[in-house]
């Protein structure tokens, strides 16, 4: 059987990967059934205009199984399945633009950036795996095919037995080393894990099939009381969140956002430990567990999920970081986030107080923060606890009821209302008849 050369860019690609800059191999796994999803996905599609192709959704299904002895781990679907030409073209190049800048003695960060610009795809199975196989009848013909490599020295594709069609791509997987535990993916219990991990969130884990993430549902779909519950699971709260917040954008970049708003600080809140960020997903799979780039410190309490078909699985953090699709997709959560707030404070006050008194520190210290850079986006938020009225007001409350004569905001720091009360400039502002802002809290 002859063996056919991999495109000359795609070998050295290939090769970055084999030699394994990536330190996290569990990716394969992920990138193997984003495939096999889209190719359940394409054939359901074709079978709507195509009388030829009959098939049922819930016949669609992803199987994982593997042989500890062997040490065989497949990945099978019974989606479109690819022919001759296309296990060819679609296997045999990785690099699909060729303005790849390969340098002598490249960084790691160098080679991880390449690999980032293109999505490490199929290839990336060669970081865990000494030879892949890959059987596959494409509903289009009758003839399976077998494609095989060991890697950089080329692939092979010779006829083969498939009854149904779909693929299944059969992993040889490496023998563990010092550094790494290439037995892990012959394990049940961690594969699940794995599965998990990138799928937590999709209702049904085992069949892998016809996920759909509850902030890729249409409101009218969802109760509130999903909401809710996937708030809680998600993010391990006792109780149900202050606000759910669902949006959605369209334009440079395109978006879905679930946000919460907690109805109490987490435990770890005002300590060094807590991280902010939002779960980012590409198209339902999760890239980044707590991306912090898309909240600003101020919002930090805010929790939730983020989705964008815009951004690529195998972005590097580096990447991420200067991604302008992330920068506009950050800037509209922001701006989203502060009009809710805004809304409440007006609409529905008692709530809002609630929230101000759980997270209002956070905003203040946003108002002073990067030499009050961001304090004109803020300063209808804060509230500040007014002599007169006895409770907390805005500052445009506070303007409006200014005196004739009164040119000033009057304020007086303690560390409590007793305490200022007890001020004897205090006394002096107050016989004017002027209020005064009594700030205790210690930001
Ligand atoms: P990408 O998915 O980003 O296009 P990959 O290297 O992962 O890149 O895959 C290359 C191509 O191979 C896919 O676009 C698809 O056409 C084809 N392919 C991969 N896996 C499968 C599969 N399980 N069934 C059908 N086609 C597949």
């Amino acid at each position: 059987m002859a063996k056919k050369q991999f495109k000359s860019e795609s070998k050295r690609l290939l090769d970055l990967m084999i030699n394994s800059i990536y330190t996290n191999k569990d990716i394969f796994l992920r990138e193997l059934i984003s495939n096999a999803s889209d190719a359940l996905d394409k054939l359901y599609y074709r079978s709507l205009t195509d009388k030829k192709i009959k098939v049922k959704k819930e016949d669609l299904e992803i199987n994982l199984s593997f042989d500890k002895d062997k040490r065989l781990l497949t990945i099978s679907d019974n989606g479109c399945g690819m022919t001759k030409e296309e296990l060819d073209n679609n296997l045999g190049v990785i690099a699909k633009s060729g303005s790849l800048s390969f340098k002598e003695n490249m960084t790691k960060k160098e080679k991880t950036d390449i690999i980032g610009q293109f999505g490490v795809g199929f290839y990336s199975a060669f970081m865990v795996s000494d030879k892949i196989t890959v059987n596959s009848l494409s509903v289009d013909e009758s003839q399976a095919y077998s494609w095989e490599s060991k890697g950089i020295d080329g692939y092979t594709i010779e006829e083969c037995d498939k009854k149904t069609h779909g693929t299944d791509i059969i992993l040889h997987i490496k023998e563990d080393d010092s550094e790494n535990n290439y037995s892990k993916y012959l394990d049940e219990y961690e594969l699940k894990n794995l599965v998990r991990k990138y799928y937590e969130d999709h209702k049904e884990i085992e069949t892998l099939n016809s996920m759909v993430p509850i902030w890729k549902k249409s409101k009218d779909e969802v109760t509130d009381a999903d909401y809710e519950n996937f708030y809680m699971d998600k993010f391990s709260d006792y109780d149900k969140p202050l606000k759910v917040i669902s949006m959605s954008g369209e334009g440079l970049a395109s978006f879905k956002a679930l946000l919460f708003i907690p109805s109490h600080a987490p435990y770890d809140y005002y300590t060094q430990d807590y991280e902010k960020g939002l779960s980012l997903y590409s198209n339902g799979v999760l890239i980044m567990d707590k991306c912090a780039d898309l909240l600003p410190d101020y919002f930090s309490f805010v929790k939730g999920v983020v989705d964008s078909e815009d951004l690529s699985l195998n972005i590097s953090r580096e990447m991420l970081q200067e991604s302008q699709n992330l920068k506009i997709i950050a800037k509209n959560i922001e701006s989203k986030i502060r009009r809710e707030l805004e809304d409440m404070l007006k609409n529905d006050r008692e709530t809002y107080i609630s929230f101000f008194k759980t997270f209002g520190v956070q905003l203040k210290y946003g108002v002073y923060n990067n030499y009050g850079a961001d304090k004109d986006k803020l300063k209808d938020l804060v509230m500040f606890y007014s002599a007169h009225h006895e409770k907390l007001i805005t500052l445009k409350e506070y303007a409006e009821e200014m005196k004739e004569g009164q040119d000033k905001i009057y304020y007086a720091s303690g560390s409590s209302i007793e305490k200022i009360n007890s001020l004897p400039q205090v006394e002096q502002v107050r016989d004017k008849d002027y209020d005064i802002l009594y700030l205790t809290d210690y930001v």
